[in-house]
């Protein structure tokens, strides 16, 4: 048996240190689940939630890491005396700073950058800033200041290695993860579809939050899954798709590809397309990112190319997901668009999942502060913070207007 196979560190190689944040999530657990396979090459140094103590908890106890930070203060406390006697060596973290703290610490050599939304943008940048191999799976922070981003990536020499499955598929069929000289013509971004690809425009409205988060595909968490029901994931993705390659808007176009077995492809000048196919499981790019430029086992089945039938493609069609739209809208428009845009999206999501507004009321907030807000250059994080901030208190602006309006009528 190989080396690789035995997961034992290749000769000459350090054991990598990895803080997961965002460990109790999707992303986290199945990357969690790649690290079990390898004790000896890799091992947990922190591990970090939101504010759910026993999920951590189970986690540290699993994986022994040497940190463990809970944002909130009052999980924080409460993890910190539930561990007292059991996890003694364990040290409790609280806050954003307990987050930044373990993604800048000596013994992390990798950073799963995996918690959802703009709340992992500083944690995100504080790995980036530290030099560590970042393995993104927190397209926001990409969204939000892409610029900014990649600018203390190439200050810092931090790797920069995509996680979210289109991504890292188009990094695996480009050569040097660059578009910059590699004589590509555009990239194609697959996209499931979601669970309403085939609904008429007309069922969209009475859709629930339970029907919005029964992805046909990919098991994730609920605010990239109403992402991708409304298409704005992969409008989230073409941004980041443009940062992480150095693409223009007009190199990146979407295809629905219902089967996901294509995770995206990219066209050459000559008219030859490199795609990377396996099955819709994110150990697979998790696997590839934390070894790379290695390969080593993710636990992931390998593809049955005969029992898994036609592989169909697409077009995006007809209107009934403005999501996509927006996102090239902000893109193309620039500056704090893009933060703008994704705010917008969080906060209408949630109030989504929260049942304040319907499934189709989540692109109209969106369109609304896109065109209320007004945008400059994300010069500095200041002013991406503020146009998020704006944003967020104009979306909350809008449904709350939605809300009275709806109570109205009902009188
Ligand atoms: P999830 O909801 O399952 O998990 C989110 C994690 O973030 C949890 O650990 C939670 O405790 C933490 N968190 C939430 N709010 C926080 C806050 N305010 N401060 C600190 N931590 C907080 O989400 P997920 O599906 O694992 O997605 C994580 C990220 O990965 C998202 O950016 C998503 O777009 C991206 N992604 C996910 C998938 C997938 O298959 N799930 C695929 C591609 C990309
Ligand atoms: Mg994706």
């Amino acid at each position: 048996m190989a080396t690789e196979d035995l997961g034992v560190a290749l000769a000459g190689e350090r054991i990598q240190g990895v803080a997961v944040l965002g460990a109790t999530g999707s992303i986290g657990g199945s990357t969690l689940e790649v690290l079990a396979l390898y004790p000896e090459r890799f091992r947990v140094v922190a591990l970090t939630a939101h504010r759910s103590v026993e999920r951590l908890f189970a986690l540290c106890l699993r994986f022994r890491p040497r940190y463990a930070v809970l944002v909130d203060d009052d999980a924080a406390s409460a993890f910190s005396a539930r561990a007292r006697d059991v996890l003694p060596e364990v040290v409790v973290l609280s806050g954003e700073e307990g987050l930044a703290a373990v993604a800048s610490l000596p013994e992390v050599d990798q950073v799963m950058a995996a918690i959802v939304g703009a709340a992992g943008l500083k944690s995100t940048l504080a790995a980036v800033r530290a030099g560590k191999r970042v393995l993104l799976a927190n397209k926001e922070s990409l969204v939000m200041a892409g610029g900014l981003f990649m600018e203390e990536a190439r200050q810092s020499g931090a790797e920069v290695l995509p996680v979210d499955s289109e991504h890292n598929a188009i990094f695996q069929c480009l050569p040097g993860g660059r578009l910059a000289g590699s004589g590509v013509r555009r990239i194609l971004l697959t996209a499931s579809g979601g669970p309403f690809r085939t609904w008429r425009a007309e069922d969209l409205v009475g859709v629930t939050p339970e029907q919005a988060i029964a992805h046909p595909k990919w098991v994730m968490g609920p605010k990239i899954s109403v992402d991708s029901a409304t298409m704005m994931n992969k409008g989230l993705e073409v941004i980041e798709a443009c940062w992480l390659f150095g693409a223009r808007s007009d190199q990146v176009d979407v295809l629905i590809h219902p089967q996901s077995v294509v995770h995206s492809m990219v066209e050459y000048e000559d008219s030859s397309v490199v795609a990377q196919l396996g099955n819709p499981d994110m150990r697979t790019p998790i696997a590839y990112a934390l070894a790379w430029p290695r390969r080593i086992r993710s636990g992931v089945p390998s593809l049955d190319f005969c029992a898994m039938g036609a592989l169909t493609f697409e077009p995006v069609g007809d209107g009934r997901f403005p999501c996509l739209s927006f996102a090239y809208q902000a893109l193309r428009q620039g500056g704090t668009a893009p933060a703008v845009l994704n705010a917008a999206n969080e906060v209408a999501v949630q109030a989504f999942l929260d049942r304040t507004i319907g499934f189709t009321d989540i692109a109209r907030v969106i369109g609304a502060v896109l065109e209320l807000e007004p945008t400059q250059q994300a010069a500095d994080l200041a002013a991406v913070f503020q146009a998020d901030a704006s944003a967020r208190r104009r979306a909350a602006m809008l449904i709350g207007h939605h809300q009275s309006d709806v109570r109205s009528c009902a009188h």
